[in-house]
């Protein structure tokens, strides 16, 4: 694998398909990058749904034994081989050691979140201490707006993507009402150009460097839920310092899919949710880091008994004892049983680093984005085929794992035709399909089925 990892991802598979005479779309190229991926065996410690069990699969025309293509890790990550044993026994502490629990064990649930912080900091290009495992993602979103969110009368704006994810976009929207301020004049959406689909470095940095002087915060999410777009973080940040603003991100579609890097970049904080590439199953505790350069001055707006320093916590003597940092913003005593879970991903992480996953990456989306073109054109003046539009950038640096794609006929009855045989993916209505081929436990086979799948579906449903 490694002989391929330098060039262009489209090139290797080229290079492949050569070296084995055969055409870059034959199934032979994907066995051939499988064979060779030093990843591949990452996928064992995953459960990998099976077709038959899929509500809406078909055994009429889909093999009910097979493993599913999963291709919706962007949404929620597969369950961890080792998750029911670590929730087993947090669930036997419970029947048979009760509160003592709380301090006993392999896992003492007190302070079990913090065992595993060094894992999610690795993930995420932090240090332990910048980051706490906390709430939901939403919820440390707010928390973390409350304290760098300082509006003044010139200085009031939050800059944020025109289509953000919906939640976000809430949450800031909400945030400027809470300081009695008007979202209209507060609220500054960036769209992308008219035609296009995502937005341009140059177009985020121009306005940061315009429109500074008015922006407290710039809030982007690292990788763009819907089109799939990486933003350069390290320039956003940097641009936003320039003008004074306080610069946030919300990682969730990037954590765990790309090289994350949030301490050297001086991003001042973050928070991301750990059930789509982190693998922590439906509404697993969330991350937040806030840069150890606020360590001091940055303090929560809302304060709990977990932001008190675990030394003399539960001395319940409420003279606070702040933790510095993030640890500080810690409001409730934390879910055991989401920890287990995401402890079973975070060590799988662990076992392999992500610029590791990322390498891989590459080339696993790369190859996607090669058989798409290969299959499909972007060129509407061909007639009789249908019509494929990747909206995700085509620079590898700036996108993840996920493509988009946008198809020119109504995509329900394909996408219905492709659950059918076997395919999990996510549809945004009228046209568009979300698909992550995951570097943690997804092949090159399961993106060399899925394309293959994708001509039956559009051949029957067309
Ligand atoms: C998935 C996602 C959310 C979901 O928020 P929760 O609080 O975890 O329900 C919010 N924002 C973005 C950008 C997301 O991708």
């Amino acid at each position: 694998m490694d002989a391929f990892l330098g060039l262009r991802p489209g090139d290797a598979v080229e290079r492949v398909a050569a070296t084995l005479g055969c055409s870059p779309a034959s199934p032979q190229v994907a066995r051939y990058l499988d064979q060779h991926d030093n990843l591949g065996h990452l996928r064992e410690n995953f459960l990998v749904p099976k077709v038959s069990d899929l509500p809406p699969s078909d055994l009429a025309v889909a093999d009910g034994g097979a493993d599913c293509i999963y291709l919706s890790g962007n949404s929620l990550g597969l369950q961890p081989r080792k998750a029911r044993s670590y929730l087993e026994e947090e669930l036997d502490n419970w029947a048979r050691k009760g509160v003592h629990s709380h301090t006993e064990g392999a896992r003492p649930w007190a302070w079990a979140e913090n065992t595993i912080e060094g894992l999610m900091a690795d993930v995420v290009g932090a240090k332990t201490e910048e980051v706490a495992l906390m709430n939901g993602l939403t919820v440390n979103l707010h928390l973390l707006m409350l304290s760098f969110y300082r509006p003044t009368s010139t200085r009031h704006k939050i800059l944020l993507e025109d289509k953000a994810f919906p939640s976000d976009h809430y949450a800031v929207e909400s945030q400027i009402r809470l300081r009695g301020l008007d979202p209209q004049l507060s609220m500054l959406l960036l769209a992308p150009r008219p035609g296009e689909d995502t937005l341009r470095t140059e177009d985020i940095l121009e306005v940061i460097q315009k429109e500074g002087d008015s922006i407290a915060v710039v809030m982007f999410s690292g990788v763009q839920y819907y089109t799939g777009q990486l933003f350069d973080m390290h320039a956003i940040t940097e641009a936003g310092h320039k003008q004074g603003c306080f610069v946030g991100f919300d990682c969730a579609h990037a954590a765990g899919n790309v090289e994350l890097k949030l301490h050297d970049w001086g991003v001042d904080f973050a928070c991301w949710c750990s059930y789509k590439y982190l693998n922590s199953g439906a509404g697993g505790i969330a991350g937040a880091f806030v840069h150890e350069k606020h360590k001091d001055t940055i303090k929560p707006t809302l304060l709990g008994w977990w932001g008190h320093d675990l030394k003399t916590r539960f001395q319940m003597t409420n003279m606070l004892d702040l933790q510095p940092g993030v640890s500080g913003f810690r409001l409730s005593n934390q879910p055991i049983l989401l920890v287990c879970s995401l402890q079973a991903s975070l060590e799988v992480f662990k076992t392999t680093s992500m610029q590791a996953l990322r390498r891989k990456s590459l080339l696993l989306t790369g190859y996607l984005e090669h058989l798409i073109q290969h299959f499909y054109t972007e060129d509407p003046s061909q007639p009789g085929r249908p019509h494929v539009l990747i909206i995700t950038p085509s620079d590898p640096q700036q996108r993840g794992c996920q493509l988009s794609l946008s198809f020119s006929v109504p995509i329900r009855r394909v996408y219905e035709e492709l659950q059918r045989r076997g395919v999990v993916c996510d549809m945004r209505e009228p046209s568009v399909l979300r698909v992550a081929p995951v570097p943690l436990y997804n092949s090159f086979r399961d993106v060399h089925r899925f394309v293959e799948v994708l001509g039956e579906a559009l051949a029957t449903s067309s």
